[in-house]
């Protein structure tokens, strides 16, 4: 523990934690964290690394290598990192995916908040979710956490929509490897397919996207290419936070849809991360603050 408020707080005795993922240069996450550990006086750093899918493993040897404390870890390496990783927690596996990196004295464990900290952002939004039918839009490692923890949380049922690419079959044998593990309907649908497409849309309670298209340098985007059978019932959700209202947010807003953006899911995700790493529950008016500059 350190005096909160120090100017040239870094020691060599600071833990580093990492963000691990390309792109990293919009995440909020190092302001959110490293204001967090100033006010709450503990001796830890929070830093970007840009690292693409060719450098994974490199990468997974630095946090080892440099004795890193742990990781945040985002696209597009929540899956490419779980072959490097010695152990994961039960939702990471089910997820087969990972967001967050606990090095214990060179053991990187996986875990998966995601779709906690999604979950959270739905009923802090006043979103009910017991026995609805959830459509997420992209079936990667944001997506299958979503999917997972909906599931576990009691969602009625879930339809993933994701192009049928080379990825396609991996995902389709991941859903089938979950059905064993959760108690709702759980399948994948092909977002190439206009039909497949409509019928999802048309029997959502809450739409999730779950894509990178929106972000910022495709802001005029949507991964979903029309949204003619969307019902205005329909809670619309994107997982990304820059910009804060996306396209796809826009345009369901404008169908008089509720929408709920990824900012709170960014906030939510971080809660458990900060205690695996520091053992210490996260001050959450301090990380409201710093990402949403006291605006919500
Ligand atoms: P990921 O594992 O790389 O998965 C990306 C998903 O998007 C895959 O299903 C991919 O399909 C699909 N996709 C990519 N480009 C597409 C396109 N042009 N058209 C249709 N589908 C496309 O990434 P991730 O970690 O799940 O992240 C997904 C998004 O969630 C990102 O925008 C990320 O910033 C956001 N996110 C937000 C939070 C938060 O705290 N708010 C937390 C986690 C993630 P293919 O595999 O077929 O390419």
């Amino acid at each position: 523990m350190r005096a909160a408020g120090t100017t040239s707080r870094i020691t060599a005795k600071t833990r580093v934690i990492g963000l691990l993922g390309s792109p990293v240069s919009h995440s909020r996450s190092p302001v959110m964290q490293n204001s967090v550990y100033e006010a709450m006086g503990l001796d830890f750093v929070y830093v970007a690394f840009d690292v693409g899918l060719d450098r994974v493993a490199e990468a997974a040897r630095a946090v080892r290598t440099l004795g890193l404390r742990g990781a945040n870890v985002t696209m597009p390496l929540k899956r490419a990192i779980l072959p490097h990783l010695d152990a994961l927690s039960p939702a990471a596996r089910l997820a087969e995916a990972v967001n967050v990196i606990v090095n214990d004295g060179g053991t990187l464990t996986g875990h998966i908040t995601d779709g906690e900290g999604f979950m959270l952002s739905l009923a802090e939004a006043g979103v009910a979710h017991e026995g609805r039918h959830m459509v997420i839009v992209g079936a990667g490692g944001a997506g299958m956490a979503v999917a997972v923890q909906a599931a576990l949380d009691g969602i009625g049922k879930v339809t993933l929509l994701n192009r049928r690419d080379a990825f396609f079959d991996e995902a389709r044998a991941h859903v089938d490897r979950l059905k064993g593990h959760v108690d709702c309907p759980v399948d994948l649908a092909d977002l190439d397919d206009p039909e497949a497409r409509a019928t999802a849309l048309r029997s959502a309670d809450i739409l999730v996207n779950a894509t990178p298209i929106g972000m910022e340098g495709s802001e005029d985007e949507m991964a979903l290419p029309d949204l003619a059978a969307l019902r205005p019932e329909t809670v619309v959700c994107d997982l990304i936070y820059v910009p804060k209202e996306t396209h796809l947010l826009k345009e369901a807003a404008r169908r008089g849809c509720k929408t709920v953006s990824g900012l709170g899911m960014q906030l939510y995700q971080a809660v458990p991360a900060f205690k695996l790493w520091t053992g210490h529950d996260m001050d959450i008016g301090v990380a409201r603050r710093a990402l949403f500059g006291g605006a919500r």
